[in-house]
């Protein structure tokens, strides 16, 4: 016995050392941008230091480009230009462990040379200030992909809202009931230029516009899975489906409210003792109600059985979630992922799709969308104030 589970250990560490292991949230810049710290040393960001991504045969994170709310505003597309300056210098500084990546072919080249590849995606649309032209621009700077909302409803699409409001209800909040005209051409000049559409914080009505107008597959970037966890931010099984059958992705998101609602379900009858809980399970690393790492594991079976094996990934949210589950804490632990998928029965093609594999399948969709529409002209259309 003991034999055999040396054998499991040994595969699971041989596989994980040759996939590529993508993770298409990580909060690293708006940490350091207020706490500046060398990447190369351990500690750097509450979740990520590039020992620890070495540890973790971390081969791709989307560093997030988070422009909060409070920018809405004033200065959005300024923050996100900083954050995305701030990802250069992270690069810059540390050019024998990493690259900045703008493709699947970036990706695949940095494993291929032992470098970290490092993309930027940026969380909340209004950081293009209502301008197609910011867009474009985002894209030149190297940004992939962008979140259409943060927390807040922008000028364009709806929210899903503050998800860590215990009895937030986005229906109440709508604006727009989904896109607006004008949304609708942000996200089909997204397809034409190869930004990915990232429907992770949006409202259930926002989704339904953009995978009805989207030319491309689209991606959750950091949601799991709300017949696991019931809250706005995690989607439907309903959801999973039309994602996958457009080839889309999703990335699951280990935060502990994301994972189980066993707090929820506790205190439901008591709202303002749930807020206090949910509080405090953000300040204490040891509580007993934080989800349990296999949690992860369940959420992933879960978008495999509604959406099939190729329209999985990782998108952990490290960094910008404070309630990581136990046994899950940083971005050195991804090889208990392919332990326990091993373990389930998974097999090890179906374990590099997880990985890595069904993200860069998606990101080549979304470049051969691009390629479809090269004749296509740049879209003109101009935000105009209700
Ligand atoms: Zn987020």
């Amino acid at each position: 016995m003991i034999a055999r589970a040396d054998d499991a250990a040994t595969r699971a560490q041989k596989l994980h050392a040759e996939a590529i292991v993508v993770d298409t949230h990580l909060d690293a810049p708006d940490q350091l941008s207020t706490r500046w710290a060398d990447v190369s040393s351990r500690g750097a960001t509450d979740h990520f230091d590039i020992p620890r991504a070495r540890q973790g045969g971390l081969t791709a994170p989307f560093f997030s480009i988070y422009v909060a709310a409070s920018y809405a505003d004033h200065g959005a597309a300024r923050r996100a230009l900083d954050l995305i300056d701030l990802t250069h210098r992270v690069v810059d500084g540390h050019a024998k462990d990493m690259m900045l990546a703008v493709s699947p072919a970036d990706i695949r080249a940095a494993k291929r040379t032992g470098k970290i590849a490092v993309l930027m995606g940026i969380e909340g649309g209004h950081a293009i200030e209502d301008s197609l032209g910011v867009l474009r621009e985002m894209y030149r700077a190297g940004v992939r992909y962008m979140t259409l909302t943060h927390t807040n409803t922008n000028h364009w699409a709806d929210s899903s809202g503050p998800f860590y409001e215990p009895d937030f209800d986005p229906k109440k909040s709508a604006v727009h009931n989904g896109l607006t005209d004008f949304g609708k051409t942000v996200v089909k000049e997204m397809n034409r230029i190869g930004m990915i559409v990232d429907i992770s914080h949006v409202s259930d009505a926002t989704i339904r516009d953009v995978l009805a107008v989207s030319r491309a597959p689209v991606m959750a970037s950091h949601s799991s899975c709300r017949a696991l966890s019931s809250m706005p931010r995690n989607l439907t099984d309903e959801q999973i489906k039309q994602i996958a059958a457009k080839g889309g992705v999703v990335m699951i998101n280990v935060g502990s409210g994301f994972l189980d609602a066993r707090l929820k379900a506790t205190y439901a009858k008591d709202p303002a003792r749930l807020r206090k809980e949910m509080q405090e399970l953000l300040k204490h690393q040891e509580r007993p109600q934080r989800a349990v790492w296999t949690e992860v594991v369940d959420h992933i079976e879960h978008v495999i059985k509604v959406g099939g094996e190729d329209a999985v990934g990782i998108g952990d949210d490290f960094d910008g979630i404070e309630d990581p589950p136990t046994g899950f804490e940083d971005v050195s632990m991804y090889p208990k992922l392919t332990e326990e998928l091993l373990r389930r029965g998974h097999s090890e093609a179906q374990v590099k799709k997880v990985l890595g594999e069904n993200f860069l399948a998606f990101f080549a969709r979304v470049e051969a969308v691009r390629d479809k529409l090269a004749s296509e002209p740049p879209a003109t259309a101009v935000y105009k104030e209700k």
